[in-house]
């Protein structure tokens, strides 16, 4: 259930198949849309109403009529690899008019190049990467008596709020620490016009990185839906005033102090950029450009 393609069982790409691709916002994917996608393709030359020329052609010379060479190549040194290829006189067709008999238009070629505009249908809740086929809208091909194929892949956009995954969405949702503390209630825009109303209430706390669900609020596809996964980011106070802290102390629960028994070590804590590694490669990104990590004091 992951593609939205059409005909599941047509999935040859045939010579005149065309690819592109389309990029999409997250609430277009979520809403599904229609979109015209500009291609360009082949298709018969009308002066020459695909023929490639006037009266009857003749059998190519370069190919021997086979629409196709083998060509010799040498990989490396001493090593030689056979490869078969397209003949590029007769571009296949295995026979060729001479050049007073030839259409000026496509040169022989049967094709003209043209730009269309195809309309795609991209399903509400198309995964990223996923195709959406569109048949019979491609380049018409010598030997073929249908068109070709679009495929467009889907390349979904990256969302400020939202992140995706399968179905599911993840979003941060910023509170303060008095919320995160005292509970909240919150509006959250959803990626359609909807918006939710996050409520907690007093008496329970919302722990920094905590992440919560809202089950069925994800994308929708073909009738499953997703979940909306909520992460909680508590935006602290920088500093607190003193005769707040002491107000905040006779409320919250006690603090634990230590018995100093007079040997214990002073030391500095340094602001710190996160985890051990990551801190290694600044430094040496930065190659000692004055950024040297405190020495934690070793008095
Ligand atoms: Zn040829
Ligand atoms: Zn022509």
């Amino acid at each position: 259930m992951e593609e939205d393609a059409g005909p599941p069982m047509h999935k040859q790409k045939s010579p005149g198949h065309v690819t592109t691709t389309l990029y999409l916002t997250l609430e277009e994917l979520y809403a599904g849309v229609s979109k015209q996608v500009s291609i360009h393709r082949d298709r018969f030359c009308i002066d020459c109403k695909g023929v490639g020329g006037t009266g009857t052609p003749v059998v190519c010379t370069n190919c021997k009529g086979e629409g196709r060479r083998v060509r010799v190549i040498q990989v490396a040194p001493g090593m030689l690899q056979q490869m078969v290829e397209v003949c590029p006189i007769c571009t296949g067709l295995k026979t060729k008019f001479p050049p007073e008999r030839c259409c000026q238009t496509c040169r022989g070629t049967k094709l003209a190049p043209e730009t269309a505009n195809v309309l795609i249908h991209v399903d509400k809740g198309a995964s990223d990467k996923s195709e959406v086929w569109v048949y019979q809208e491609g380049s018409d091909y010598a030997e073929n008596k249908i068109s070709g194929d679009v495929s467009v892949t889907i390349h979904q956009l990256a969302h400020p709020r939202f992140e995706r995954k399968g179905l599911d969405l993840m979003s941060d949702v910023e509170i303060s620490l008095s919320e995160a503390l005292c509970g909240f209630t919150k509006l959250f825009s959803l990626l359609d016009d909807r918006v939710l109303k996050l409520e907690v209430p007093a008496g329970t706390t919302t722990v920094p990185g905590s992440v919560k669900r809202v089950s069925d609020e994800g994308m929708i596809h073909k009738g499953c839906r997703g979940h909306l996964f909520l992460r909680f980011k508590v935006t602290f106070p920088d500093t607190l005033p003193v005769e707040d802290v002491v107000q905040l102390k006779l409320v919250l629960p006690p603090v634990e102090t230590p018995q100093l028994v007079g040997t214990e070590e002073e030391c500095e804590m340094c602001d710190s950029a996160g985890p051990m590694q990551a801190e290694k490669e600044n430094e040496e990104e930065e190659e000692g450009g004055g950024r040297h990590p405190v020495q934690c004091g070793q008095s």
